[in-house]
């Protein structure tokens, strides 16, 4: 190694990745100083999908399965867990197969402008959906929406019987807009239901999308639209640069 001659030498035993330079014989003379960000100015979409981009996925079964009894929702039955097991035994009694209900979502389509909305909002911003389905049924949307990132559950699958379901973490949305402001984003969050709304409380701004009024009712904080353009510009406004 050059010594006393003047070379500016990264520093050893770790330091030259930090920035830490030498110049040998002399003193030390440059670090580079790496700062955070103070504000958040990234940011970050996150959308739910039922009801925002693409149906309700078991009422949507039910009309294309014709049975009736899979219309029950958290409206009816606020135990999600009694509403999924009440579920889950419906289909072993029709023998509904998970290919089967793969088969029927991937003839229903994503809500009409859902895939030029989210095609718009994902050239801008990173877009992370968040949804409380399960990944094998989103798996059909998510191919006609362009593989777009997505947070959810898991259904337990054996011999190609919907054997039971995994939740991947109770509230799971608001967490993941937590931990998205804790990697310093700026979060614009939109959902329809109930179940949204911590995340939307979570988020740098919340919006409510084609929720129901009960809903737009009891949350007069979030600003309420139904219109794709209407909730991109809200999301411009609050993410734009
Ligand atoms: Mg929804």
């Amino acid at each position: 190694m050059a010594s006393g001659s003047g070379l500016i030498t990264p520093g050893v035993n770790g330091h030259g990745a930090s920035g830490i330079y030498f110049l040998f014989g002399v003193h030390v003379v440059k670090t580079v100083s790496v700062t955070n960000a103070r504000e958040p100015n990234q940011g970050i979409v996150a959308l739910d999908v039922e009801g925002v981009l693409i149906p309700e996925i078991w009422i949507a079964v039910a009309e294309r399965t014709g049975i009736e009894d899979l219309k029950r929702t958290t409206r009816e039955e606020p135990d999600y867990d009694k509403l999924m097991l009440g579920r889950l035994e419906i289909l072993r009694t029709h023998g509904l197969t998970m290919s089967l209900i793969e088969e029927v979502i991937s003839a229903l389509n994503p809500l009409a402008g859902a895939k030029e909305f989210l095609d718009s909002i994902r050239s801008k911003y990173q877009v992370i959906l968040l949804s409380d389905t399960f990944e094998q049924f989103a798996r059909p949307f998510m191919r006609q929406l362009g593989m777009p990132t997505v947070f959810c559950h898991r259904l337990i699958v054996k011999d190609d019987v919907i054997d039971d379901y995994e939740l991947r973490q109770v509230n799971q949305k608001q967490k993941a807009v937590e931990a998205f402001r804790g990697l310093n984003y700026r979060v614009a969050a939109a959902g329809d239901s109930y179940n949204d709304t911590t995340m939307l409380a979570a988020a740098t701004k919340g919006f409510l999308f084609r929720a129901p009024t009960n809903v737009i009712a009891e949350f007069p904080e979030y600003q309420a639209f139904t219109t794709y353009q209407e909730l991109e510009s809200a999301i411009d406004a609050v993410l734009g640069e």
